[in-house]
């Protein structure tokens, strides 16, 4: 049978859910038992995909083309498992459902109400995974923050699945803030002790304290939080700032987050977690033997979560180079002409990251004429991949308004063109090319260095692509298609060949790079950027 695990959040928002669920997952996991993780969102979009980077950081994708909260990167990361569209719930996807069902017929003159048929259609939803009887162990993390009114339909939900499921098949686990007061020189319980009193309002009580700290719990503490919310003392377990995410699962470990949760549980906890290859990547994570710098030009620099799977793809591959990798975000907007070689001035490698609209496009041009025409290392990730075909088709082809027909409509030279099948698309939500596709690899080119293989698959997210009646001119001039969709023949892989290294995808290579299989295309970008650096 399968058991569940709910993780809530209390206090305030932002303590790291997803990483405290994806590291106790791990924990599970390398504990031999078969572990998935999901996230129930509270918003009303369907899904995030038409949200500004902004607002809730990447979109993140799955293999089967769901656009999902970027908690899921940290599950994939973690795990090496793939999630799906199952994976991600908001309360728009849930009321969607219970609406449609409501004008097919489905509750037969029935009042549709909150409770029962929103929380019954959230139950269902909670234990979709469960189904397929793949998984010993689903954890759910709950968006948001306990006492916010849109909460309230999913932990009514957890409560009502709980007295479902029956003793010891489902624990819940609190995520809160223990402050730090300086001037009472103190760490103060009462926050928590006021969530966990609003959790118990609802009926829940939760198994498991998760603190988030700025410094040690003492004993005294742990028993006053034990005390006061009722749960047993080797149930508070203290999660202490880190200096890397990935440390979380050892330090989980050292607090017996998952023993505890798996005794709650009845399950055996008699293997010992196999963490040998994670303890070999913090080791390399931890000791680099060298550092370089990349430069990341993109339009959302301010928010960094904005790129959340590149910034992780480097740590991995950096890891994989003993190689500290520096990140330096660029606001693509102030790079101009005249001050690009300024702008980029120590960088042993440069990426232009995706992106969306007509912001920022000019200076993500001078960036990449910048590196093409000084051999600096260049990595494009979608809009940056077209954006090299745009400068490659401007400054050497000679086609002065070569553009993104996502820029300019009216352009004589669309280099980069709408898909055939997303002209006549007027909703915006869940329509782009999204999701994994295969890829086939042209062989002696620096693609099939790279992969080592000629039949690759990459996820995607675009709506644009290369425009194959310039095809032949361009790599007549040096820029060469070394990655097709071997059924549409779209390009999905440029490069140069005249340059140490210029390669650029028109998926999103970031979306599979994990602990455990670092993505080759970051590793050979960043030796390639070392490479650059050790030969100045
Ligand atoms: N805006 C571009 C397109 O839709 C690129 C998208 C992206 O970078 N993810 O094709």
């Amino acid at each position: 049978m399968t058991k569940y695990i709910f993780v809530t959040g209390g206090v305030t928002s932002s303590l790291g859910k997803g990483i405290i669920a994806a590291s106790l997952a791990k924990l599970l996991q390398a504990r031999g038992y078969k572990v998935t993780i999901q996230k129930f969102d509270p918003y009303i979009n369907i899904d995030p995909g038409t949200l500004n980077p902004y607002e809730h950081g990447e979109c993140y994708v799955t293999e089967d083309g769901a656009e999902t909260d970027l908690d899921l990167g940290h599950y994939e990361r973690f795990l090496n498992v793939p999630t799906s569209q199952a994976n991600n719930v908001t309360t728009g996807r849930i009321y969607q459902h219970v609406i449609q069902q409501e004008r097919e017929g489905a509750y037969l003159g029935k009042t549709v109400q909150v409770i029962p048929h929103i929380t019954d259609e959230i139950k269902r939803r909670m234990q979709l995974l469960g189904e397929s009887g793949e998984y010993d162990i689903i954890i759910t993390e709950l968006g948001g923050t306990v006492g916010d009114i849109e909460s309230l339909p999913f932990v009514e939900a957890v409560r009502q699945l709980r007295w479902e499921l029956g003793a010891n098949n489902s624990l819940v686990i609190h995520l809160t803030l223990v402050p730090y007061l300086a001037a009472a020189g103190e760490l103060k319980t009462k926050p928590t002790q006021h969530s966990v009193k609003t959790l118990l309002e609802y009926g829940v009580q939760p198994d498991i304290l998760v603190c988030r700290t700025e410094h040690k719990l003492s004993q005294e503490i742990r028993k006053k939080l034990a005390q006061f919310c009722n749960v047993n003392i080797n149930a508070v377990v203290e999660s202490i700032d880190a200096s890397t995410i990935y440390d979380v699962p050892l330090l989980m470990l050292k607090e017996n987050l998952d023993k505890t949760a798996l005794t709650k549980l009845k399950l055996s906890n008699k293997n010992e977690p196999d963490l040998e290859n994670w303890k070999n990547f913090l080791g390399k994570l931890k000791n680099p033997t060298s550092e370089v710098c990349i430069a990341l030009v993109g339009k959302y620099v301010e928010l960094p979560d904005a790129y959340k799977s590149i910034t992780e793809g480097f740590i991995h591959a950096g890891a994989t180079n003993e190689c500290k990798v520096k990140v330096s975000y660029i606001a693509a907007e102030s790079v101009t002409k005249e001050n690009v070689a300024e702008k980029l001035k120590g960088m042993d490698g440069v990426l232009v990251a995706p992106g969306f609209g007509e912001r920022g496009l000019d200076g993500k041009l001078n960036a990449i004429q910048y590196v093409r025409e000084n051999n600096i290392p260049f990595f494009g990730i979608c809009l940056g991949m077209q954006c090299s075909v745009i400068e490659f088709g401007r400054n050497v082809l000679g086609l002065k308004d070569a553009n993104s027909f996502e820029m300019d409509a009216d352009t004589s030279n669309p280099v980069i063109n709408l898909m055939e099948e997303q002209k006549n698309i007027t909703n915006m939500g869940g329509t782009m090319r999204l999701g994994a596709y295969d890829c086939e690899i042209k062989k002696g080119t620096k693609a099939f260095a790279i992969y080592g293989k000629t039949k690759i698959s990459e996820r995607h997210r675009h709506r644009y692509e290369f425009n194959n009646d310039y095809l032949k001119q361009y790599e007549a001039a040096g820029m060469i298609a070394s990655g097709f969709n071997p059924e549409t023949g779209l390009v999905e892989i440029v490069e140069l060949k005249n340059h140490p290294f210029f390669v650029a995808g028109q998926f999103h290579p970031e979306l599979k790079s994990t602990v455990a299989n670092p993505h080759p295309l970051f590793v050979s970008f960043v030796a390639a950027a070392l490479a650059n650096k050790k030969s100045k």
